[in-house]
């Protein structure tokens, strides 16, 4: 428990500029996906595992720079009324001309900006160009595993309209963080998507459906706390900041059962499937003649090792996932 601790204390600082899984929980799907691939193209991602890891979270730092990047991680669907999950036009032409692209843009593009990037990682894979594989593979990943937040779907996404604000990190961040290691995380092999722009609605649409437990095991937990011990107060820059504490993180984790863990599965094996699904499309070039280098034999025993503790749920006891490799250190 000590570990967990201290793992959590050096990646508070990241959790409260995150947006969407946390650095933590982006970095670990990335690193799963790659499990879940078929051969053909399972060498390559493993070969630049690293990259496809340490940019997994590059559309949220390009948030910082871009003002047309913060729309494309979430879509805040129920301001457009308690049906429009099921209403909304799937096809982006179809809802601009319901609600004008400027609407559709305020309140969030997830689901539409996965279908333009997928085109783009398809054309990647068309043009056999390894450099645009990767980066469009980063950036598309990032987007399908944000689609997997409840608070990502919703206009109260920082449960600040309930009276409940500070939930966005807790949920995608914190606990994460703090119990990603007892998550069953092993994933089904992914699958050819006949349809890309139907599967990240359905993503969506089940995403959606998590918010009414999302929100009120959180109200539920908090009876059982007082205020001082359901909060940390932390002073940042001169000013005190109030977190979720880890007692009630591990109360509130309880509560929702294998919520957060069955979206990081969910969200890997989604990711797998959106790379494998542009491959075939993109006319399924041979992965291995587009490494920059070869697979060493030691690359290949490593991914071997990798892909047998993934199986058997040994990734963080054996010091396998990079992203906490990386916490460790800090
Ligand atoms: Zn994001």
């Amino acid at each position: 428990m000590k570990r967990i601790t201290l793992i959590a204390a050096a990646l508070l600082f990241c959790s409260a500029l995150s947006y969407g899984w946390g650095f933590f929980g982006h970095k670990v799907i990335h690193q799963l996906a790659i499990y879940n691939l078929p051969k053909q193209l399972q060498g390559f991602y493993f070969k630049h595992h690293n990259y496809l890891i340490s940019k997994s979270v590059r559309p949220d730092e390009r948030r910082n720079d871009d003002p047309a990047e913060a729309p494309r991680h979430y879509i805040d669907i129920d301001v457009y009324g308690d049906e429009a999950i099921n209403t909304m036009p799937e096809a982006w032409e179809a809802a601009a001309a319901r609600y004008t692209a400027d609407t559709l843009l305020k309140y969030g593009i997830v689901p539409w900006h996965v279908v333009v990037v997928q085109e783009r990682l398809t054309n990647a894979f068309k043009e056999q160009n390894a450099d645009s594989i990767l980066y469009y593979s980063a950036d598309l990943g990032h987007y399908i595993a944000d689609a997997h937040v409840p608070l990502h779907t919703t206009v109260n996404y920082d449960g600040q309209l309930t009276a409940q604000k500070g939930m966005h990190s807790l949920w995608e961040s914190k606990l994460p963080e703090l119990f990603a290691q007892t998550y069953k995380l092993q994933g089904k092999k992914a699958t050819y998507l006949p349809d890309t722009e139907k599967q990240i609605w359905q993503v969506v649409r089940h995403t959606y459906s998590l918010i009414p437990q999302t929100l009120s095991y959180e109200l539920e937990v908090s009876k059982e706390f007082t205020p001082e011990a359901k909060f940390d107060q932390v002073e940042r820059n001169g000013k005190m900041r109030q977190y979720y504490s880890d007692a009630f993180a591990e109360a509130y984790q309880q509560k929702l059962g294998s919520m957060v863990e069955d979206q990081m599965r969910a969200a890997a094996q989604q990711v797998a499937s959106f790379w494998y699904t542009a491959w075939v499309d993109g006319g399924k070039p041979d992965m291995d003649k587009l490494m920059f280098q070869a697979l060493t034999k030691a690359d290949k025993k490593q991914l071997k090792q990798e892909k047998k503790a993934f199986r058997r749920g040994q990734l963080f006891e054996k010091c396998l996932v990079v992203a906490a490799k990386g916490q460790t250190k800090e």
